[in-house]
């Protein structure tokens, strides 16, 4: 059994990972045979195994197209109809006191409740709505044979729903790791940073937006970390990128983190004297901050002054985004030759 459910894991995954068009659809069935069947008390162990065992060999064959499904889920349908014994069948109909009419209603209700994710799913609740619907006028005896069904398909799509909750809070931990600076969250990270610069050198070659990035580097980065630690060094960092992103987002620009100390806005539809005004204001915010070394979580009495010094560059026509960042680069170096703790924009 083992070897079979890390078969179905793999299958699982690749199904995720593939984008199926019935992706969803044979989530359920594999969820159904992976997790839920052995739940059911209706099943005994032996058809439990021999439903695993004929739904395996139908998944085994990797064929995951929509006429596969069908087969798939007659089979699954059967197994339903077919296993609800005429004893158990009997001994439940005798407390079974609904009528017909509150079970359609109730039916419905179900139904409408169960959104289905796509068109798919939506067809297949109505059917099964249709269906029993029919079922339940028919023959009152059925009426079992529904809540029954009604059941185990509420479990199924709860369960479906959960794990969708838990592939959903991955992807979004993925997203985010994927794309911020897993220490200085708030801040994009270098791939990022390079996907919005390559966009947005694209739309200045088109439309001429006015393209500029500051390069931020902290003045004597190595002094902190060698008199206050290393922890005090990272602490410097998350309070450099507060600042940093507090300011970006007054004029809309995009805060990321270059390098190791060195972080960079980019800023769009403003020219350069704009640019370097702003990080003029960066930088003057920066040299007011009372920072804190923390240790224990508890803050020391007095403050450690930090200071960042800044290049800013414009895009030109013609050149490419590493060109800008070359010429940010160079303003920066000028700034800190000229003693740090200032900014410096682009001569060229
Ligand atoms: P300068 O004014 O010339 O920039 O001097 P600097 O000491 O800041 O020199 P430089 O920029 O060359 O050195 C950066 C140092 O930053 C080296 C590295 O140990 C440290 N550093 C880089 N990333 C991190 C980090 O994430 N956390 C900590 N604590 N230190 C880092
Ligand atoms: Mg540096
Ligand atoms: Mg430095």
């Amino acid at each position: 059994m083992s070897t079979r459910s890390s078969k179905l894991d793999l299958l699982f995954k690749d199904l995720r990972e593939t984008g199926t068009p019935n992706e969803a659809d044979w989530i359920a069935v594999i969820l159904f045979i992976r997790n839920l069947l052995s739940r059911l008390s209706i099943y005994s162990d032996d058809k439990k195994s021999e439903i695993q065992f004929e739904i395996c060999e139908q998944l085994m064959q990797n064929d995951f197209s929509e006429k596969r499904l069908e087969t798939v889920v007659a089979m699954l349908d059967g197994y339903l109809l077919q296993t609800i014994g005429a004893l158990e069948l009997e001994e439940a109909l005798a407390q079974e006191k609904r009528t017909a009419a509150v079970l359609i209603n109730e039916m419905n209700e179900i139904v409408s409740s169960m959104h289905g994710a796509n068109e798919r799913q939506d067809k297949r609740l109505h059917t099964f709505r249709e269906e029993t619907v029919e079922v339940l006028r028919d023959d009152s005896q059925k009426s079992l044979i529904v809540s029954r069904v009604r059941g185990m398909f509420k479990e199924l799509i709860e369960e479906f729903r959960e794990e969708a909750r838990v592939l959903n809070a991955k992807a979004e931990h993925f997203r985010m790791t994927a794309d911020f600076d897993p220490m200085l969250t708030q801040l994009h990270n270098r791939r990022s940073l390079e996907a919005h610069l390559r966009h947005t050198a694209e739309e200045f070659a088109r439309t001429g937006t006015p393209l500029a990035v500051m390069m931020i580097d902290v003045d004597h980065f190595k002094n902190v970390n060698d008199t206050y630690g290393h922890q005090a060094g990272d602490d410097v960092l998350r309070a450099l990128a507060h600042i940093v992103c507090e300011h970006a987002v007054r004029y809309d620009g995009f805060a990321a983190r270059y390098g190791g100390e060195e972080l960079m806005v980019v800023v769009q539809g403003m020219d350069l004297n704009r640019a370097a005004a702003n990080a003029e204001a960066l930088r003057a915010d920066v040299e007011r901050y009372d920072f804190r070394v923390r240790t224990d979580g508890k803050l020391a009495d007095d403050p450690i002054g930090f200071t960042v010094s800044l290049g800013v560059a414009r895009m030109k026509v013609g050149w490419s985004a590493s060109e800008l960042i070359g010429a940010a680069d160079t303003a920066l170096y000028e700034a800190k030759n000229s003693g740090r703790n200032r900014v410096c924009s682009a001569r060229k």
